[in-house]
């Protein structure tokens, strides 16, 4: 008889929890990190600053940034890290608008679920409603195009307007629409954005106003002999990985050399060989030759009395992105080097930042590319613009591809909200209730976006289901002004924004609803840190 035997299915010390508990739990725990990142939301969010365990500070309004710091250590918690991150990879944009909606969707469930509706209620019901707003938001879409250069601004200035150098907006979002037109391509029709044809380089001093758009791809090298060439047009450029040297033996070796004829000798040989090496990148017809890495003296003067323009110790990146773009053929050797092999730009030309040099390469004959020549005053400054760049180009992409943009600053979350709650008459059953759950979280970004500007959240929700009830698509929260305004032209965003930001949430919420129990394994050394150098322990 089994009756009264346990039967042990887990392994000892294996921790389970159940039904309520285990949904509570994650519940719990995924809307608490949501929360906490509601204050940074929007025109007058606020930063968080992050302190590692070593001290190192990391000050952003970022979203995804502001949870991959968090070093989550909730299972549910980390799914709202991955919502962040696929709308970070997706849209550049709206991370923390996922995030929030999914945390609002989970508080939601939590009441449907005191009144006793089965989680597969609310998760079908979720999930309506999703497919009613994905309709709802084509309906509401604005066409874009290439020429709207004005609507294409005010995408990238809405992507960067909660970050730290929200004053430059103005320019950077210049830079970043000049840089998308540059590289945005026609393919079968439509218009393809690649943001890899956008290099960013940082470049700490000067001031933000400083940053600069560049035609070409940008090495962080300069020429290795200062009587080389300070530009070569057209170029015709060599890409070699073995260094210009010598090789050192890995052993140490005695050579014994007993006379000063053999002592010649030796040396002779050494510059023969170096001698070749130059002369092997002469004989391919390059002008310009980037190696991976050293080049020793007397090659670079060798060089540089041809005429040839030379850069050393280059990044494996570099190299590779230089192949794609010119054509030229990555060799290992100088010997191996053969015309067939070297590629084409129009231009390479040494650039003076501040102290540094830089190598500027323009023309490429395979790619359009730009770079983003990055400055600021300091460490923080340059990365921040960066991120703020890296929105701002996505979404202006990504606007582009799709063709059609929404109005932010809550005006499509207010009408998803009224146009979903009157959808839901329609549904019948318990999933109408989760219909309506789903309409009253909507309302989480309005009212997020009054609150920081310090309006009444309630008045501010009334007043905007006022004129949305009246046929105002666009009114939405002007936080800046701190009033509910037409914001149509003010608050631009890619329709992939809010369509990744409601199926990432709903999926996220999805996920957490249908987990009746939450089985962890036994930790070993009880959350001890593993030790420092990681490896298996012995
Ligand atoms: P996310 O990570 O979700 O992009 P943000 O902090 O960038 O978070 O805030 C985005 C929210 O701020 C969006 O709802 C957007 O529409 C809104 N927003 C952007 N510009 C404005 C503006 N000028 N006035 C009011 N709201 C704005
Ligand atoms: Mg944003």
């Amino acid at each position: 008889m089994l009756a009264g035997t346990p039967i042990i299915l887990l392994k000892e010390g294996t921790e389970r929890a159940e039904g309520k508990d285990a949904q509570r739990d994650n519940i719990g725990a995924a809307y608490a990190v949501a929360n906490s990142l509601r204050t940074t939301l929007g025109p007058r969010g606020m930063d968080k600053m992050m302190v590692g365990a070593r001290g190192d500070v990391v000050i952003t309004n970022d979203g995804a940034t502001i949870l991959k710091e968090m070093e989550i250590q909730h299972p549910a918690a980390k799914i709202l890290v991955e919502v962040a991150k696929t709308q970070d990879l997706e849209c550049g944009d709206g991370t923390k608008t996922a995030v929030i909606l999914t945390g609002e969707l989970l508080h939601r469930a939590e009441d449907l679920l005191d009144e006793k509706i089965h989680p597969t209620a609310i998760t079908t019901g979720y999930q309506i409603a999703a497919e009613e707003a994905l309709k709802v938001l084509t309906a509401l879409g604005r066409p874009v195009r290439r020429e709207d250069t004005e609507a294409l601004r005010a995408i990238a200035m809405t992507s960067m307007i909660s970050k730290g150098v929200a004053a430059q907006r103005e320019t950077l979002g210049r830079l970043a629409v000049r840089a998308v037109l540059e590289v945005i391509e026609e393919r079968d029709g439509k218009l393809r954005f690649d943001r890899k044809n956008i290099q960013m380089v940082k470049k700490q001093g000067g001031e933000v106003h400083d940053t600069e758009l560049l035609e070409g791809r940008i090495l962080e090298k300069e020429a290795v002999h200062p009587s080389m060439p300070r530009r070569v047009t057209p170029a015709r450029i060599a890409l070699v990985e073995a260094a210009f040297e010598v090789k050192k033996t890995e052993y140490s070796a005695e050579i014994r050399i007993t006379s000063p004829d053999q002592l010649d000798a030796f040396r002779a040989e050494e510059e023969r060989m170096l001698a070749a090496m130059a002369k092997a990148i002469v004989a391919s017809g390059a002008n310009v030759l980037v190696c991976e890495k050293g080049i020793e003296d007397s090659v670079a003067e060798r060089l540089a009395k041809e005429g040839i323009y030379a850069v050393k110790q280059a990044k494996r990146e570099d190299l590779e992105m230089l192949a794609k773009a010119t054509g030229a053929r990555i060799v290992v050797r100088a010997a191996d080097l053969a015309p067939a092999d070297v590629g084409r730009a129009e231009r390479v030309e040494d650039r003076q930042i501040g102290e540094d040099h830089l190598t500027l390469i323009t023309g490429c004959e395979h790619a359009r590319s730009v770079s983003l020549l990055i400055r600021g005053g300091t460490e923080h400054v340059v990365t921040e613009v960066e991120r703020c760049f890296t929105d701002a180009l996505t979404t202006v992409g990504i606007a582009l591809e799709d063709g059609y943009v929404l109005t932010g600053a809550g005006a499509t979350a207010a009408e998803l909200s009224l146009r979903i709650r009157t959808f839901a008459a329609n549904v019948g059953g318990r999933e109408q209730m989760a219909v309506l759950a789903f309409a009253d979280a909507m309302d989480i970004i309005p009212a997020t976006l009054a609150e920081s500007a310090g309006m009444d959240k309630i008045d501010a929700l009334i007043e905007l289901r006022h004129q949305h009830a009246g046929g105002r698509t666009d009114v939405g929260v002007d936080v800046l002004a701190a009033k509910i305004a037409e914001m149509g032209a003010v608050a631009v965003e890619p329709i992939r924004v809010s369509r990744q930001a409601i199926e990432g949430a709903v999926a996220a919420a999805t996920l957490l609803l249908r987990i009746d129990a939450v089985i962890s394994a036994k930790r070993s050394g009880a959350g001890a840190a593993p030790p420092p150098g990681g490896g298996p322990g012995f």
